[in-house]
């Protein structure tokens, strides 16, 4: 067996973890983000050819969860957190593009398999402080409904929710509203930005922390980038199988969490080709890879809402994986797609094609087609991140019909919701936590 694989901050300035430290804290001390102490390397023949995403997903982690207390509940973990598909379709046009399909969770977006597996982590972890733990996690859209589904009606757990108050679409506002039980959701007065920097500093607060144990379930948390991986290791071995060579990848991008799981899946040394990044309107990303200094921002609303991020907290990692950044930016392309592009491609694409798109598998649809137009002829695979029927409001005046709902979507849907709301103050989030640990207590 090997030695434990350690977990380092990528600011360098907190004590090596564990990984279950690592996951159990989310954030490392320092304030950065945990990532291991090196990638290991994989062969992909350990992989069974034939096995599920589950089968894949703990081949694949097996190095990351060595010498831990989880080690053992790693298949189990896999099995029940990632027991829906991931299928790879191949697309209408052009010719070899494909797309990998990644919503089809509780919730209807890639995040479920992130909040799944991460509360099925948090779930085994031992935890010595009897009182529930509080799970904070700031959200664009996608990430609170598929964390609250994860972790509805576990003991011990409590999740609070943070969003952008009018900024996530109707149906988003109502999945996060509608749990109840030990889930609450708060419509901020402000941006997604806004949310994750009032989570980061709720859990740096060692005054907030003492009175109301706090964890996170952002894409900063490792528990939520680590099964990330599992769903392109899985295309890239049903890929060389079927078609041979490497999987070419546009991945739809706002914190980069996803984006980054598939780089790190090429780093382990499985078949992965290129990485595309398809960003939205804020293009921190694309100035950055344009080779501007990077330059965080304030978000801008786009139709692509779960993508409004002007600083996308991965980017640490990025930096941490690739430290020498002309080598980075040789390697990794990032392109700004305006909401005038993604109506046209989910218009055209329903239209010619009958395939429906959400607005942010738009933007990876659209990088494809520019692709093609520059005459590129490589075969990509699009990622699509969320079912189109969470965008209604988008989608279907340009599709000209009602998006079918998932059913799952559709019982959420049918359930009472309700937020209650927030400034956009570090202090008011506060306030909020220990008003309600001490009417709880
Ligand atoms: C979260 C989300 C994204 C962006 O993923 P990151 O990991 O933040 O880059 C893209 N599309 C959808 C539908 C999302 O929910």
């Amino acid at each position: 067996m090997n030695a434990p694989l350690r977990y380092v901050s990528t600011r360098g300035a907190s004590p090596a973890a564990s990984l279950g430290e690592a996951i159990a804290a989310g954030l490392a001390p320092d304030g950065g983000l945990y990532v291991p102490e090196s990638l290991p390397r994989l062969d992909p023949a350990a992989f069974d050819p034939h096995g599920t995403l589950a089968d894949t997903a703990a081949t694949l982690l097996a190095p990351f969860f060595a010498g831990d207390t989880l080690a053992g509940d790693l298949p189990a973990i896999c099995a029940e957190a990632l027991d829906f598909a991931t299928p790879l379709r191949p697309l209408a046009s052009p010719p070899g593009a494909h797309v990998l399909e990644l919503f089809h969770g509780p919730t209807a977006a890639f995040k479920d398999v992130g909040a799944r597996f991460l509360a099925a982590c948090l779930r085994r972890l031992p935890r010595r402080d009897p009182r529930p733990l509080t799970i904070l996690v700031a959200t664009s859209g996608d990430t609170g409904a598929a964390v609250a589904a994860a972790f509805h009606r576990q003991p011990g757990v409590r999740v609070v929710i943070l969003y952008p108050d009018g900024r996530v679409s109707p149906r988003q506002a109502h999945q996060l509203g509608c749990f109840g039980d030990n889930v609450r959701a708060l419509r901020v007065a402000g941006r997604f930005d806004d949310c994750q920097r009032m989570v980061k500093a709720a859990l740096n607060d060692a005054a907030v922390q003492a009175a109301v144990p706090l964890s996170s379930a952002n894409s900063i948390s490792l528990g939520r980038l680590l099964p990330q991986m599992s769903y392109y290791a899985h295309a890239t071995l049903q890929w060389r199988r079927v078609h041979g060579g490497p999987l070419n990848l546009i991945v739809p991008t706002g914190n980069l969490g996803n984006a980054l799981a598939a780089l790190w899946v090429r780093e382990l040394g499985l078949p992965i080709g290129e990485v595309q990044l398809a960003c939205n309107a804020n293009a921190t990303l694309p100035d950055y890879f344009a080779g501007d200094a990077y330059r965080p921002r304030e978000a801008v609303a786009t139709l692509a809402n779960a993508m409004d991020v002007g600083a996308p907290s991965n980017f640490e990692r990025l930096r941490w994986t690739f430290p020498d950044e002309h080598a980075l930016r040789q390697r990794l392309h990032a392109h700004s797609v305006a909401d005038a592009d993604i109506r046209q491609v989910v218009a055209r694409h329903a239209r010619e094609h009958g395939e429906l798109l959400c607005p942010h598998t738009a933007t990876a649809m659209h990088r494809l087609e520019r692709l093609c137009v520059g005459g590129d002829t490589a075969a990509w695979t699009v990622v699509a991140t969320a079912h189109p029927a969470k965008f209604e409001s988008v989608v279907e005046p340009l599709a000209g019909h009602p998006v079918p709902v998932p059913a799952a979507l559709a019982a959420m849907l049918a359930r009472p919701a309700s937020a209650d709301p927030l400034a956009a103050s570090d202090e008011a989030l506060h306030a909020w936590l220990l008003a309600r640990s001490a009417a709880a207590a």
